[in-house]
């Protein structure tokens, strides 16, 4: 931890080091500089030279005689020799060549001259060298002057810096429209002015990690051709305490400088988390007043010059109210993961920096990632493209695209895995059983494939289903049919083998998860009717839910949600105990495969049902 007196420290140590390195340059060099340069010669040299006529002035100092002589250069030469005691005619001698008698000779500069060079130069060089220290050093720190203190280092992107605009963000066409007219308002400040509307001051862009947000902001920029700064909210709480409220003075200054322009803060949770988490600690000083200074500097200038505020995070439940008070992020951006439509749109943008086969459906591959967000759909494309060119093909394939959905979604494939076929048998078993109870359900999402092949996510195998349409709401029904789906796997290793493995933990966590939001927060359990029990505190990371009711309740939900679940598992048991003949021959089929489609699977079931009958 770094404390307030610790900055200033290099400062002092440096003006120290000044202050010696000076007095030893006075005491050591500089009168040597400042020293006339005197030639010692004989008595008779002496005499000669005044013979010659060459001495013009003479002096007695310290016992010793001090004359200067010109010696044919333009500079007059400074010479001493010692006394000659009995030479009783030097006077006459002198006197007879004109020789001046001075009182002195001065063979020191003037006190201004050697005030100069003995202080001031050296002072004016030593500022010089330290500030190109003070510079190197604070580039190789990351770009923060300690003795500027507070000279932010917010990156400036122009237009042409950013590169992006909004037709390369694809979907998201709520938040583009609502940033459109910002867009419009950084073009022609003026035009709203006029009529004395104002602008909210700040927009908040909320939504999940990977839906776009740093990416509408830069495309903003791009749209209104005007100077972006952005920074993010980690960077505010860097190095130095004190820093970071001493940046957000100067971003505010940089831009309101720079009008009209957009600033954008990322990750904007990182210093506007709520204020009152005081604890032990006392809390996050530094941070808070990075945040007291964001919000002063937020009331403080004018909306209409033109400087505009973007923010981006994906915790908004976790911000200070304060910032989302009128006049400051009023205004709040959704940024949702796509749905289907917005899917396809992502997956067709990446598409184009990438070289596809022409018979490639993108719209399959849309409807086989419902939940992933837009990162992870570039994420698919960069991932098909990789697998391309190692398959050694000259365009993406289907197949490609296909495998790399499993990719992001489950892991690479582990090739190497050494299974033993017992427990293969056990997985092909507890997959076919995913996939029959799905099957033999009404209203299931179909099975589209399943595979036992590991990957290195360290699912062992798994059954893909894919709605054939976009659900936004989930009934009990659906819900029961899911958890019955889940709990399918296990029971098929019950009825087959008699014994259970630990290879359905997975199952296990959701089938859970599901029932027991269908009892505190979906009301669908008889018992509770319509009362919220939970709430979700993190709805975009995750989906934390924190507990809302009693102790003696919460023991009532666990019953609930374990009823629920013995529920769905008792309702597989009986669709597989009816099935069990197509259940061996599914699971041997599967076995031998070891990757099956939703038509092969299909097919079985069907041709094996009219021979039944
Ligand atoms: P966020 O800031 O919301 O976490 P980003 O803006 O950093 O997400 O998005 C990461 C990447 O995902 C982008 O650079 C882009 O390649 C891709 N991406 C996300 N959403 C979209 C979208 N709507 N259209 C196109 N690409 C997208
Ligand atoms: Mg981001
Ligand atoms: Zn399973």
């Amino acid at each position: 931890m770094r404390e307030q007196p610790d900055q200033r420290k290099p400062i002092l140590y440096y003006c120290g080091i000044v202050i010696i390195l000076m007095l030893l340059l006075n005491i050591f060099v500089f009168p040597s500089l400042l020293q006339a340069q005197v030639t010692e010669v004989t008595y008779d040299q002496f005499l000669s030279l005044v013979e010659e006529g060459k001495v013009t002035e003479v002096a007695y100092q310290d016992n010793q005689i001090q004359f200067i002589a010109a010696d044919g250069s333009s500079r007059p030469a400074f010479y001493k020799t010692g006394v000659w005691p009995w030479d009783d005619g030097l006077t006459d001698k002198l006197l007879a060549k004109n020789v001046t008698f001075a009182a002195a000779i001065p063979t020191q500069a003037s006190p201004l001259m050697s005030l100069l060079i003995s202080f001031v130069l050296p002072m004016l060089f030593f500022v010089f060298v330290g500030r190109w220290l003070m510079n190197t050093m604070t580039k190789r720190m990351g770009g923060t002057n300690a003795l500027t203190l507070g000279k932010s280092n917010a990156k400036i992107y122009i237009e042409s810096q950013t590169g992006k605009t909004f037709a390369d963000v694809a979907g998201q066409d709520e938040a583009k429209e609502a940033l459109t007219e910002i867009v419009d308002f950084l073009h022609d400040p003026g035009k709203y002015a006029d009529i004395g509307a104002k602008l909210p001051k700040g927009a908040l862009l909320v939504g999940p990690p990977g839906t776009g947000k740093t990416l509408l902001a830069k495309a903003v920029a791009g749209e209104a051709k005007v100077p972006f700064f952005s920074i993010s909210g980690s960077e505010f709480v860097e190095m130095f305490v004190g820093m970071g409220a001493a940046k957000v003075r100067d971003l505010f200054k940089q831009a309101e400088e720079k009008a009209p322009c957009i600033v954008f803060i990322d990750e904007i949770d990182t210093i506007g988390k709520k204020r009152d988490n005081g604890g032990i600690s006392g809390g996050n000083d530094e941070r808070e007043q990075t945040l007291n200074q964001l919000l002063a500097e937020m009331d403080g200038f004018d909306g209409k010059k033109g400087v505009v505020i973007l923010a981006a995070t994906n915790r908004p439940d976790i911000l200070d109210p304060a910032l989302l008070r009128p006049g400051r992020f009023d205004r709040r951006i959704p940024v949702e993961l796509p749905d289907l439509q917005g899917r396809l749109a992502i997956l067709k943008v990446h598409a184009k920096n990438v070289k596809m086969d022409s018979g490639i459906d993108l719209s399959a591959i849309a409807r086989a990632t419902s939940g992933a967000s837009g990162a992870e759909l570039a994420n698919i494309i960069n991932e098909a493209a990789l697998r391309a060119v190692r398959m050694g093909h000259h365009t993406i394939h289907q197949s490609d695209l296909e495998e790399s959905v499993e990719t992001v979604i489950a892991g690479y494939q582990r090739k190497g895995a050494v299974i033993s076929d017992k427990e293969k048998k056990i997985i092909a078993y507890h997959e076919i059983g995913h996939a029959l109870v799905a099957a033999k359900q009404k209203h299931s999402a179909p099975v589209t494939k399943i595979t036992i092949i590991p990957r290195t996510s360290g699912a062992l195998g798994y059954t893909m289903q894919v709605e054939e349409d976009e659900r936004v709401l989930l009934s009990r029904e659906d819900a029961m049919n899911q958890l019955a789906t889940l709990t399918g796997g296990r029971t098929a290793e019950e009825l087959v083998f008699h014994s259970i493995t630990s290879g359905a933990s997975n199952d296990i966590e959701k089938a859970t998860r599901l029932a027991r939001a269908m009892v505190t927060r979906y009301g669908m359990s008889d018992q509770f009717d319509m009362v919220a029990l939970e709430t979700v505190t993190n709805q975009y990371l995750g989906g934390d839910t924190s507990l809302a009711c009693s102790a003696d309740t919460a023991t009532k939900i666990d019953a609930e949600v374990n009823a629920i679940v013995k529920q769905a598992h008792d309702t597989a048991r009986d669709i597989l105990s009816a099935n069990m003949d197509k259940l061996h021959e599914l699971a041997a089929y599967l076995l031998e495969k070891e990757t099956i489609t939703g038509e092969e699977f299909m097919k079985i079931l069907d041709e094996k049902a009219e021979e039944n009958k």
